[in-house]
């Protein structure tokens, strides 16, 4: 390509490039194929792996066709265009692969939430980019002028939801890494002011459509700008870290829908489309997170929750009796005489990096005519999947993993639950106290079994939601107490 380029002196119009130019689309076909093959195979834990390479082949395909495409197209000269790609590529790269080397299983939120910020950041660019170079024109034909008022409408709205997305991500990456308060902002009329502003916002889009030239149009698209990052910000820091997750799965769906926005700017048909499969799988995680917590997405939006406990909420202060604890070597004993165990991993898994012993555990028990499954609810850990992938990462059998809503009726046949750093997603308070800030959340029903032993490093702590967990307390509940990855280990050394 490069040498047909040569030898034509990078006349664009030339004949010899346009067997190239008409194959663009092809590889742009090709990639939306491999990302959509990519999305149904990461939905399965067997065929994930899969997933993964038909990701990454697509991402390959479309990043040498963007690359090519823009060579031939950029008038600038093809030297520059390679050097600012190859700039671009490899800062990108290097960062990308420390990232992946460093993070923490416990700190992907906050990464995905961060990665989110820069998706918004680059619409706003391209946004901008794209105005400056095709700002509104007085065009007398009136197809060209509506396809112009078209682009300037497309600009507004990638600068509208790209700000939006970069703000809130930052702040909802502060949020999980801790690093500011997770409390939700609260003050009257918060709601009121984030619908004056979206108003506002949308009035301003109207206006940048009708301005002319640069000078006409800069000042509504800065205004659109500001706006839009001070939205951002109020928007997520009204929401409570208990939400948190929720919010960055949501802007995941925001950061999909502004790059299709900016992917109509360029006039790139695979960043419409990639956008749009990006918009549509967070919109429905959102949804599905938000049901296996039995919160509502406008109730996420509104904010407020993950304050202060309601009203006759129990806390984690406030003990409901007295506690039973047992050792590793106990806990031994008991699953050597179990015929059915299941294990139900939550946060506490993930944080102590429990999962190898666990799958030690697995083994030995099966090895030993022992029934093992595990029970995984929608959402344990900080993640939908959380939990999945941790297991996988271990080599848990597949088959032996099941969804809370394909065990739950079961537990009343097993012997022994092992409840490894799980709280909310075991707690019976959410069934049996309509006051409680889990009620009506889907929960495993792991107290029906015979015994259950919960893993837990100490009984001052509460879950993810704060609130004290009457399971605890149960007669047929033991507590193992200290971190779960050493006392795995020791149960496996008494076995
Ligand atoms: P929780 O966060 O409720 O509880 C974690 C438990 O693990 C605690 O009991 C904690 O007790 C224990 N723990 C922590 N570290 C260790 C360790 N090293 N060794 C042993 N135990 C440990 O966990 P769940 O998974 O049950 O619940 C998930 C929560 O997150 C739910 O409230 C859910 O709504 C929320 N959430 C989940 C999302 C998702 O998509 N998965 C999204 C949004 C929210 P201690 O500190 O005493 O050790």
């Amino acid at each position: 390509m490069l040498e047909t380029l040569l030898n034509t002196g990078f006349d664009l119009s030339s004949d010899a490039l346009r067997p190239f130019l008409s194959i663009e689309n092809l590889y742009y076909l090709l990639a939306a194929f491999f990302f959509i093959l990519a999305l149904a195979s990461l939905s399965k834990q067997k065929t994930a792996l899969q997933g993964n390479a038909f990701g990454i082949a697509g991402m390959t395909l479309a990043l040498v066709a963007v690359i090519l495409v823009s060579i031939v197209k950029d008038t600038r000269g093809v030297i520059i265009t390679i050097v600012l790609m190859v700039a671009a590529l490899v800062i990108g790269a290097l960062y990308g692969l420390h990232k992946a080397k460093t993070v923490q299983m416990t700190e992907m939120p906050q990464l995905v939430a961060m990665l989110h910020s820069f998706v918004g950041a680059s619409a706003v660019l391209v946004g901008f980019n794209s105005f400056l170079e095709t700002p509104g024109l007085d065009l007398a034909d009136a197809t060209a002028a509506s396809e112009n008022a078209f682009h300037m409408g497309e600009v507004g709205l990638a600068v509208f939801i790209g700000a939006v997305t970069l703000t809130g991500s930052v702040i909802a990456y502060l949020k999980l890494a801790g690093k500011i308060s997770g409390k939700p902002l609260s003050f009257p009329g918060r709601n009121f002011i984030n619908l004056v502003l979206v108003l506002a916002i949308l009035a301003l889009i109207v206006w940048f459509v009708n301005t002319r030239g640069i000078e006409g149009g800069l000042l509504p698209l800065l205004l659109i700008t500001v706006l839009s990052l001070g939205l951002g910000l109020l928007l997520v820091l009204g929401i409570g870290g208990g939400d948190m997750p929720v919010v960055v799965s949501m802007l995941n769906s925001y950061s999909g829908w502004a790059a299709a926005m900016a992917g109509f700017t360029l006039g790139n048909d695979l960043l419409i489309i990639t956008g749009a499969l990006v918009g549509s799988s967070g919109a429905y995680l959102s949804y599905v997170m938000c049901k296996g917590m039995n919160r509502s997405l406008v109730s996420v939006i509104l904010g407020g929750f993950g304050g202060d406990a309601p009203k006759g909420a129990q806390t984690s202060s406030q003990a409901t009796g007295e506690h039973t604890e047992i050792t590793a070597s106990e806990v031994a004993e008991l699953l050597k005489n179990s015929k059915k165990v299941v294990i139900t991993p939550g946060y506490g898994m993930a944080v102590a990096q429990a999962q190898f012993p666990v799958a030690d555990l697995t083994r030995k028990l099966i090895g030993m005519g022992v029934d093992v499954k595990f029970g995984i609810h929608p959402v344990a850990g900080r993640m939908p999947g959380h939990m999945n992938v941790l297991l996988a990462e271990a080599k848990v059998p597949y088959d032996a993993v099941y969804e809370m809503d394909e065990i739950n009726d079961d537990f009343e046949d097993v012997d022994t639950v092992l409840v490894i750093g799980a709280n909310d997603t075991v707690n019976p308070s959410a069934l049996s106290e309509p006051n409680s800030p889990i009620a009506g959340m889907p929960v495993l029903r792991v107290w029906e079994a015979k015994q259950v032993i919960v893993f837990k490093r100490s009984m001052g702590n509460a879950g993810y939601s704060g609130v004290q967990n009457p399971l605890f307390f149960n007669e047929n509940t033991s507590m193992l107490l200290g971190d779960a990855k050493s006392s795995l280990e020791a149960i496996i050394a008494a076995l």
